[in-house]
Formats: structure tokens, C-alpha cells, sequence
């Protein structure tokens, strides 16, 4: 057994632990540049600890999601204000931003030097500033990976700066910042934080570890992510959806995702549609056809196994099938009012284009077998 595991240094997690920020925050410097989104949520919880501990801040707002000149404009900031720590408040853009901005105040030149793909690639040299990152939406799981995602939009896609040194040095998750969140980001991001559970369980570098995190996340997603979506002021399916979006960050971050995401990267490169919706859009259909590749030619029929467990737990029946499973995530899709990717202004005459980016993504080497282009073009046609 091979696990290299890494996480944010320290997570703190539990409705109302915002505040203890208070006790912590001096530990970082006098100054702090906080990057936060531009209308929710009320940062003003945030702003009085800092004034309390004498933290002198300043704000970036971040109003999409962040691409190179947003993050090299929040950079110049901080150089000029010389902070000596950064703030994410936010959804999964805004802590994303706040890593790669961390990262560039200690270390020379501007982001694209670092970009993959697009950029030159070259590594971090020197740790990032002590970067805070606290979501205020549950989905990517952000606040612990070590990747921030950032759109380049005159070239249509989506790169990643990835890097140890943006595992961030406090996560923490606090519920109750999500408590009021509207049903369709609630709807998103939660079925970005649920397939965040699945993939990985299913990956191919699936480990012991991670098993455990998507063990108690995957049913806790089935059973409350339609009652988070109903009632955005249930605390406890707040609570457990937050737990969902970090155990999917843990996950990822440590055994990879799959086809889902293999396909999300390049669509959300190409077409302005939220993250999330794609997920949730593509997964019942990349699990049923997960499944008939895997039965037809798959060697490791301990992966069957896996998507056996997924349909028992969803479901809540001892011996439910895998095509039982799925048509219990296909109906809450429905009743999430998930858009199909005919909605999300898709045509199928993309889909030659996304098939050939899709196949080179990151993501999709995670997937437990390796889909032919059919089997891909068969995933995006049932989810039209
Ligand atoms: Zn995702």
C-alpha cells in the first residue's frame, strides 16, 4: 500500500467557528489582504477580528471566476499595501484566487511564469504567504487542495497553477456561512461536492485513505443535499453538506477524480456555465457508462464492486443495482432542477472538440477505465 497524503495544515471545521478566527489571526502579521466575492457574503464578521486583533486589511473583490489579470491586479495590491497574509472569503473562485495570490507575493514575476500549459510551468520557489481560506459555499472543496483554477478567456480554457505550497495554512469551514446560500448555487455546488465524493471512491488511484472520507460522505450527500436545497436554513443539512464539500476536497486532492471532471474542465473553458451544473449534468450518465465499459471489458472488477456500494448507499437498499443507483442521482439531478447540457447552450456539434480536449485532461486519467470515443460521445449524448 502507496499513500502520499497532504492537506491544508490545520482545518477547523463546526457552525459558528468563524470566530475563532479571533484567537488565530494575529499569528500571521499586522497585515492581511482579504479576497472575498463582491456581493456575498457580508464580510463584516470578518472585518471587526480583524480590527479587534489590530490587523490592518485591505480588500480584493473578485467578481467571476479568477483569471490572470484578476489575480495579477489583487497581486499589485498587496505588494503595495505589503501584506503579510491573505484572506480567501468566498465560493470556490474567491479561495482559489486567494491561493494563487498567496503564492505570487512571495515569490517573483507574475502568474503566468507559473501557469501549466499555457504558461512556463516552472515551479514555486519559496513557500506561499500564510494563506486563510474560508468557504462561504459548499462545493469545490478548494479550501484543501493544492491547485487553484484560473480561466485564461481570450484562449477559451481553463488551467491550473498547481503547487504543495498552495495547500493553504488554515481551512476553516464554517456551516453556517453558507446558511441562506440560493437554492440554484445551493443545488451546484452541492452536486459538485457530491460527484467530488464519488469520483474519487471509483478512481483509479483510489487509496485506504480517501476511501474512508467518501465512505461517510457519499450517503450523507444523498441524504441531505435535496434537504439543503429545500430549506437553505436547515442547519443540519448545512452541517453535513459543508462536510461533503471538504471530504470531496480531501478526496480529490489525494486520489483524483474521473471522467466528470475530465469532461467539466474543458466545457467550463469553453462555455460560460457554472462548474458545478456540468458535473452535475454529466454524472449519472459517466456512471452508467462507467459501469458497461467496466462489465463489457474492465480487468478490475473490484471497481464494479465500488459502484455497487454507491447504489447501495444512495438508495438506502441493501441490494440495489448500479443502474438503480444512478436513476436515483439522475432524479435528484431532476428535482435539484439540474439543467442538461442542452440547456447550458451546448451543441452537439461540440461535442468532437470536447471529446479531443477532454481526453488530454488531467481529471480523466482518474477515470477507472479508459473510455474510447465512442463511450464518450455516448456519455455526452444522454446527458443532452
Ligand atoms: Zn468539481
Amino acid at each position: 500500500m502507496n499513500i502520499d497524503f497532504s492537506t491544508a495544515n490545520r482545518i477547523i471545521f463546526g457552525a459558528g467557528r468563524l470566530s475563532y478566527l479571533r484567537e488565530i489571526i494575529g499569528h500571521y502579521g499586522k497585515k492581511v489582504l482579504i479576497i472575498k466575492g463582491k456581493e456575498f457574503p457580508d464580510p463584516g464578521t470578518l472585518f471587526t477580528i480583524c480590527e479587534d486583533a489590530n490587523v490592518v486589511w485591505n480588500y480584493f473583490n473578485v467578481e467571476n471566476e479568477p483569471n490572470v489579470k484578476t489575480v495579477n491586479r489583487a497581486v499589485e495590491l498587496g505588494r503595495e499595501k505589503e501584506c503579510d497574509f491573505v484572506i480567501g472569503f468566498g465560493g470556490g473562485s474567491v479561495i482559489d484566487t486567494g491561493k494563487a495570490v498567496a503564492a505570487l507575493l512571495n515569490n517573483q514575476g507574475s502568474l503566468l511564469y507559473y501557469l501549466e500549459v499555457i504558461g512556463k510551468g516552472k515551479p514555486l520557489r519559496n513557500p506561499s504567504k500564510p494563506y486563510i481560506a474560508i468557504p462561504t459555499t459548499a462545493g469545490t472543496g478548494s479550501e484543501v487542495t493544492r491547485n487553484a483554477v484560473i480561466s485564461v478567456p481570450d484562449k477559451k480554457v481553463k488551467v491550473s497553477m498547481r503547487n504543495a505550497y498552495l495547500l493553504p495554512e488554515v481551512a476553516i469551514v464554517d456551516p453556517e456561512l453558507t446558511y441562506g446560500v440560493p437554492k440554484t448555487i445551493t443545488a451546484m455546488t452541492g452536486m459538485d461536492a457530491f460527484t467530488q465524493v464519488i469520483e474519487p471512491y471509483v478512481s483509479r488511484y483510489s487509496n485506504p485513505m480517501v476511501d474512508l472520507f467518501c465512505k461517510d460522505a457519499i450517503p450523507k450527500g444523498a441524504s441531505y443535499l435535496l434537504r439543503a436545497w429545500e430549506d437553505g436554513n436547515d442547519h443540519e443539512a448545512r452541517e453535513n453538506i459543508s462536510w461533503v464539500s471538504l471530504m470531496g476536497g480531501l478526496a480529490l486532492a489525494n486520489a483524483k477524480l474521473g471522467a466528470v471532471h475530465g469532461f467539466a474542465g474543458p466545457i467550463g473553458g469553453m462555455f460560460h456555465v457554472p462548474h458545478g451544473a456540468i458535473c452535475a449534468a454529466l454524472l449519472p450518465s459517466v456512471m452508467l457508462i462507467n459501469m458497461k465499459a467496466l462489465s463489457h471489458r474492465g480487468k478490475n472488477f473490484n471497481k464494479l464492486t465500488r459502484f455497487e456500494d454507491i447504489a447501495r448507499w444512495v438508495t438506502g437498499v441493501e441490494n440495489a443495482t448500479i443502474e438503480e443507483g444512478v436513476e436515483w442521482i439522475a432524479s435528484l439531478c431532476k428535482n435539484l432542477e439540474i439543467p442538461r447540457l442542452s440547456e447550458l447552450g451546448i451543441k452537439k456539434a461540440h461535442f468532437p472538440i470536447i471529446i479531443d480536449k477532454s481526453k488530454k485532461s488531467s481529471s480523466m486519467k482518474g477515470n477507472p477505465i479508459q473510455l474510447t470515443e465512442r463511450e464518450m460521445e455516448k456519455i455526452l449524448e444522454l446527458s443532452y
